[in-house]
């Protein structure tokens, strides 16, 4: 864009003198970038405010995260961070703390210190912040500002390109903790071992996890990533596995093993493609609640939420009430009714995300309308070799009408056909409008159409629909 926050800089601070900005003096720099981008028409200024702030005032981060009495939550995973962040930001604000998020999904560092130009912080009205934080970007965050708790859910391949090897992220990982104060409570998946192994010893943990076998299966998910120990690099053993290669693990040499659950989904009811319902077990009594998300996946970020929740001393009562009222967070199975029809927008990145969509539309017993969108621009990942370890074969069955469409249309109708499904049936529309009204066009009766796009491609979707005022712009989405 052509308001980029280096020039802003270059108008605003003195050469060479740049540190000494006033804090208040820099966030209304920064704001003003947001403001101006805005008007502008150039997006929501998720990124290019923080920029400038970081320019005029680089301690700025910690300096505006001090300033919150309650203080902080990070939430960091390949899958699930988005919805999670914005479950726990209703239990939060449930329980009455005044709270900033960065609920638009910009979650590098950049994007956290935009969220932190809250006028509420300057003037003390906001008391606590709910922060998204990029696998990647986490150990950068942390350092600036060591938040109270941290959420760490899982970690699944994503895009090669970007990340190269889980190894990386989980040694950073590791390395972070370690120089984490011990003040920080860490909420752990117990059910996924290589966020187990994180467990140093020297900081208090909630683990949470699922404990109703009914809903899991006994062998392991297609596109499971990390099934050795990390502790002797043996294979590991499963007793069940749920999503990937979460589940009842246990390493058969040294005797590692899924951690006992503090917080725990006892019992796990798919309701469709609405809802889930789970009856969850905690150390301050048992939760039920029914949320309007679809999935297992979903019953994870569910249990996430109470467990974090409850480590900041939200009541059980609270945070039942709040997950039940919250809606999803925007592209993630999130509804939408156009022209008297309606979509669902799963946002479907990598192959374990990919898989658990193909099981949730699955709960569907209609046949199905997809329209399934595959981009590879630098945030949805440059390679999309993943697309040949998702189980589109589990589909096949049930598809009444494909529309494939994105970048990499002809690519993703050829994994259709290697998968078994008749050319002649898939219909490649190259541009997004064009995919949208063709897919929406074959739609009958009452039936949804579920929308299966990468991260650029959903933010393309998403457009669309709100320039047809079917949405609001993201950045209004709160
Ligand atoms: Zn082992």
């Amino acid at each position: 864009m052509a308001l980029c926050g280096r020039s802003i800089v270059c108008l605003t601070a003195p050469r060479g003198n740049v540190a000494r900005l006033p804090l208040a003096f820099a966030v209304a720099c920064a704001r003003a970038v947001g403001t101006l981008s805005r008007r502008l028409g150039k997006g929501g200024g998720t990124s290019a405010p923080g920029r400038v702030l970081l320019g005029v005032r680089p301690g700025a981060v910690g300096e505006l995260a001090a300033r919150l009495p309650d203080g902080t939550v990070m939430v960091s995973a390949t899958n699930g961070k988005t919805t999670t962040s914005r479950l726990l930001g209703s239990c939060i604000t449930a329980k009455g703390w005044s709270t900033v998020a960065n609920s638009a999904g910009a979650n590098l560092f950049f994007g956290v210190a935009t969220a932190l130009l809250d006028p509420g912080i300057i003037s003390g009205t906001t008391t606590f912040g709910v922060f998204e934080v990029d696998e990647f970007a986490l150990p950068s965050v942390v350092d600036q500002v060591a938040p109270r708790v941290l959420l760490l859910m899982n970690v699944f391949r994503d895009q090669l390109d970007r990340y190269g090897e889980l190894e990386s992220i989980l040694d950073s990982w590791a390395q972070m903790i370690s120089r984490l104060p011990t003040t920080t409570t860490l909420v752990l998946n117990a059910d996924d071992p290589a966020i187990a192994a994180l467990d140093d010893g020297r900081h208090p943990v909630v683990w949470f996890g699922l404990d109703d076998p009914s809903v899991a299966s006994a062998q392991m998910a297609h596109a499971a990533d990390s099934t050795r120990c990390r502790r002797c690099a043996h294979d590991l053993g499963y007793a069940w596995s749920t999503v990937g290669h979460m589940g009842e693990w246990a390493c058969p040499q040294c005797g590692a093993h899924r951690p006992s659950r503090d917080v725990s989904a006892t019992r796990v009811e798919l309701l469709g493609v609405g809802a889930v319902r789970l009856e969850m077990r905690t150390p301050q009594g048992s939760i039920s609640t029914q949320v309007a998300l679809p999935g297992l996946h979903n019953a994870y970020n569910v249990v996430a939420a109470t467990a974090a929740a409850l480590a900041l001393g939200v009541e059980p009562e609270i945070i039942g009430a709040a997950l039940a009222q919250a809606d999803a967070a925007f592209g993630r199975a999130e509804r939408v009714e156009i022209d008297g029809k309606s979509l669902v927008l799963l946002l479907a990145k990598n192959p374990a995300g990919a898989n658990v969509t193909i099981q949730t539309v699955q709960l569907d017993p209609a046949p199905l309308h997809l329209l399934v969108s595959l981009n590879d621009r630098t945030a949805d990942g440059r390679d999309v070799s993943w697309i040949w370890d998702v189980d589109y074969e589990m589909l096949l069955p049930r598809i009444a009408h494909l529309t494939v469409t994105g970048d990499r249309a002809y690519e993703l109708a050829l994994r259709f056909v290697y998968a078994g499904f008749p050319r002649e049936r898939i219909q490649i529309e190259l541009g997004a409008e064009a995919a949208l009204d063709s897919a929406l066009d074959a739609l009958e009766g009452d039936g949804v159409l579920y929308v299966l796009p990468t991260y650029t491609a959903m933010l393309e979707l998403r457009s669309i629909l709100v320039n047809r005022g079917a949405l609001r712009a993201y950045w209004e989405h709160v």
